[in-house]
């Protein structure tokens, strides 16, 4: 018996941020390996799954992306509804894209299931030359929070792993 089980658990997990910030690479850098400069790229589908192994447990991540909504604020409560974890991504070159973290945190809390875990996701690592916010402050702002932290780099596939499995085991070490 449970030789058929493909997997133990079902997270979804939601991508939140300002558009361009990399919300669309960092995922399918995570679920297919792939990059792409193109900004206007829509992904064609709501949400991609990967399956994520900790330990004996097999964790499936249904990871919802925006669908480029975000840029006309039109994401629905449908789309936050059950999310367990959620990457808000910001880009480290621009400034405004990380003073909107906290809109997008109160609007995760307002929707999504109460306990959500959420990492704060510093893209774009490989424009160090350009950056306009530091690592300390965020991981500062992150610490205040309660929120994990993490910089990253979908085109250099830098940490892109490292936050998806860090959200998801962080939902898993807090059901048990
Ligand atoms: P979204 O609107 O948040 O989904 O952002 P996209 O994934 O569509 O990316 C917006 C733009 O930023 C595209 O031109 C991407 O190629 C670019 N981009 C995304 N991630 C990175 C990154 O890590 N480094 C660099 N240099 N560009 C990136
Ligand atoms: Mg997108």
């Amino acid at each position: 018996m449970g030789s058929d089980v493909a997997y133990n658990f079902i997270f979804k997990v939601v991508l939140v941020g300002e558009s361009g910030v990399g919300k669309s690479n960092l995922l399918s850098r995570f679920t297919e390996n792939k990059f792409t400069l193109d900004s206007r790229t829509t992904i064609g589908v709501e949400f991609s799954t990967q399956t994520i192994q900790l330990g004996q447990a097999s964790i499936r991540a249904q990871i919802w992306d925006t669908a480029g909504l975000e840029r006309y604020r039109a994401i629905t409560s449908a789309y936050y509804r059950g999310a367990v974890g959620a990457l808000l991504v910001y880009d480290i070159t621009k400034k405004p894209t990380y003073e909107s973290v906290e809109r997008w945190l109160s609007e995760l809390y307002d929707h999504a299931h109460p306990r959500v875990v959420v990492i704060l996701v510093g893209n774009k690592t490989d424009l160090e030359s350009n950056r306009s916010v530091t690592s300390e402050e965020a991981k500062h702002y992150a610490e205040k929070k309660g929120l994990l932290f993490v910089e990253t780099s979908a085109l250099e596939s830098t940490n892109v792993e490292v936050a998806f499995n860090n959200v998801v085991s962080e939902i898993y070490r807090r059901l048990g």
